[in-house]
Parts: structure tokens; sequence; C-alpha cells
């Protein structure tokens, strides 16, 4: 529950440390389904140090809150969230070179955009992130991957802050990573910065690796509609959406939410969906995929409120 008071103190912290805040936002705006109702007030981090201060402060003080990166593996409530929404900006959206064949990223940077600076600097090891629709935050929390490729394999470092605001670095090796899931997903942690290790390349074989998997994403995933990516984790030696598939589930809707045509692992929001069109589409799917193929699917998206 938030209290009132703690609500006002944080948001003066929030704006003398000139953060921006935004009252009663609608988190349908900040997630890459397009669902979600407001959240109690959105502080936008806009540096290291407000970073760590607020963070602790909602964590000292029991604060309802969660970070928010691109909003692409979320899916939010319809009624909302009744806490803080943190997001990153300013110099937490920052990049640079940094030793040999290094990159320093800020957490609040889209893989996108670092994939092309690691492009243009003949930089080779994050051709397989360059469409994952995410920051690097999110994508160091999930250890996203693709094609082959994973954020911790090219890793070096991740400084966050703890719930104490305690900024701490640990090397990648600390982090214990695994499929989608890294240390961050266990315990309350803002992340600020990750030192990525690449290799020298050529920048044009780079861009065009980074074209083919555009194109082959273009082909396979319905990136027409509003979605957050893969509902579900690979079930061990099995692809989720085949296992969807056979079970004849492609097309499915429940209200405006949709199992795709085009690929059966994206649940779409074809028309308006409601978080509870996605969350029921989602029970549906996970037991006839138990019933049928004898497989319990775990959801890849997480669930806020
Ligand atoms: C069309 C589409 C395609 C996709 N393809 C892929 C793919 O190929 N591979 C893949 O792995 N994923 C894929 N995804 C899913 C998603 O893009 C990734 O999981 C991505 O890493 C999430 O990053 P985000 O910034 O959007 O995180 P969010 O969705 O905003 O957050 C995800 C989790 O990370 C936490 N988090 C975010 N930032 C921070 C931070 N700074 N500090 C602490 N915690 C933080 C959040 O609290 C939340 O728990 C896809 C999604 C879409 C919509």
């Amino acid at each position: 529950m938030l209290n009132d008071g703690n609500f006002r103190e944080i948001i003066g912290k929030a704006q003398e440390s000139g953060c921006e805040v935004l009252f009663d936002e609608p988190m349908k705006k900040h997630t890459t389904f397009k669902i979600g109702g407001n959240c109690k007030a959105l502080i936008k981090l806009r540096s290291e140090e407000s970073a760590a201060m607020l963070f602790s402060f909602a964590n000292q003080n029991k604060i309802p809150h969660i970070v928010v990166g691109n909003g692409s593996n979320l899916l939010v409530s319809d009624s909302g969230f009744d806490g803080i929404v943190f997001i990153l900006c300013g110099e937490l959206c920052g990049m640079s070179l940094c030793g040999k064949n290094q990159i320093l990223s800020g957490a609040g940077v889209m893989l996108s955009k670092l994939a092309v600076f690691a492009q243009k600097n003949s930089l080779s090891g994050l051709e397989f992130a360059h469409g994952i629709p995410g920051t690097v935050g999110g994508a160091v929390y999930m250890n996203a991957g693709a094609y082959g490729g994973e954020i911790s394999k090219v890793l070096k470092s991740v400084t966050f802050a703890d719930k104490n605001g305690n900024i701490k670095t640990l090397s990648a090796e600390e982090l214990d990573f695994s499929y989608r899931r890294s240390i961050f997903c266990d315990s309350d942690c803002l992340i600020i910065n990750a030192l990525f290790e690449l290799s020298a390349g050529d920048s044009g074989e780079i861009q065009k690796t980074m074209d083919e998997l555009m194109r082959k994403r273009r082909e396979k995933q319905p990136l027409e509609y509003p979605s957050a990516g893969s509902t579900f984790k690979r079930p061990q030696g099995v692809f989720a959406a085949q296992l969807i598939d056979e079970c004849g589930l492609k097309g499915l809707a429940v209200g405006g939410a949709q199992v795709s045509e085009k690929h059966a692992g994206f649940v779409i929001n074809k028309n308006n969906a409601t978080c509870e069109d996605v969350k029921k589409l989602i029970d549906i799917i996970k037991s006839t995929v138990k019933e049928k193929a004898g497989y319990e699917l775990e959801c890849e998206i997480k669930i806020i409120g």
C-alpha cells in the first residue's frame, strides 16, 4: 500500500533533484503491448546519484516501485500500478567507447542504438541484439538473447544500485546468468550501466549481419502488432510456438488479444486488448498445451499489478 506522506516525500525529492515527474501516467504509453492502466507517478531518473537516492528511498520506505526499460517484456494490469515507476533518462542513456574494444552503456540505452554504435565503431558481438526492442537494463535483467547470441556472452561487468542505494559493480561471471535470467531477477536492484567487451570486426559485415537478422524477424514475427515478444520461455528441447501451433491454437482470440497467426509464440494486441484478455488467453494456451502435449509452459512476460 502506498502511504501518502511517503509518496509526497519521494515526489519532493525527485523534483528537487531535477527529475521530471508524471502523475497518473498511462502505462500503455510505456509498454510495447500498449496495455496497462495508470501508475501513481512516473519518475524520470537522470543521473546515477538521483537514481541511487530515490531507489533506496522507495525501498527503505516500502513504496511500491518498479523499474521500466522499454516495457517490451511487460504486461501491466488494466487497473494500473499503485506505486512509482522509474524510467531512465539523461546520463543513464549515454554510451562511450572505453578501453580496447569495449563500450560503456547507460542502462537506459536501446539495444538497437547500442548495436548501431558498435557497428559504426567496427565492433562485433552485438549484431544479435539489434532487433530486440529493449534497453540495456532490461536486456541484462532478462539475459536477452536471439539467433545464438546472448547478452551475458558480450558483457564484462554491470554497475547497479542496491536497495540501500550502494553503487556496486559485478563482473559478468558473478551475475549468475542462465536462460532469460540473471541475479537481478531475485534481488531488487537498479541497473545503472553495463560494460560490453566486443571484438574488432568489419563494419560492412556487421551491418550485413544486422540487416539479415532484421529481415528474418520481419518475415517470422508479427511486428505489425503490439506485443511483448515471445509469451513463453522455451521448454527443454522444444519450441513453445511449435507446441502452441500443434495444439491448434494459432489465431485463437480472447477479446482483443490473439495468438498470432504468423508466429504462435506471440500473443498480440490485435484490437484494443485488455490485460485481462491477454491473461485469459495465456491461461487457455497453458492448460491446452499441458493437456494435449504434456508440457508446462512458463511465461517469459512479467505481469505487473
Ligand atoms: C517484437 C518483440 C521481439 C522481441 N524479441 C526478443 C528476442 O529476440 N530475445 C529476447 O530475449 N527478448 C525479446 N523480446 C522481449 C524483450 O524485448 C526483452 O526481454 C528485453 O530485454 C526487455 O527489455 P526492456 O528494456 O523492454 O525491459 P522491460 O520490459 O521494461 O523490463 C523487463 C524487466 O527488466 C527490469 N528492468 C528493466 N530495466 C531495468 C533496470 N535498469 N534496472 C533493473 N531492472 C530493470 C524490469 O523491472 C522488468 O522486470 C522481444 C519483445 C518484442 C516486443
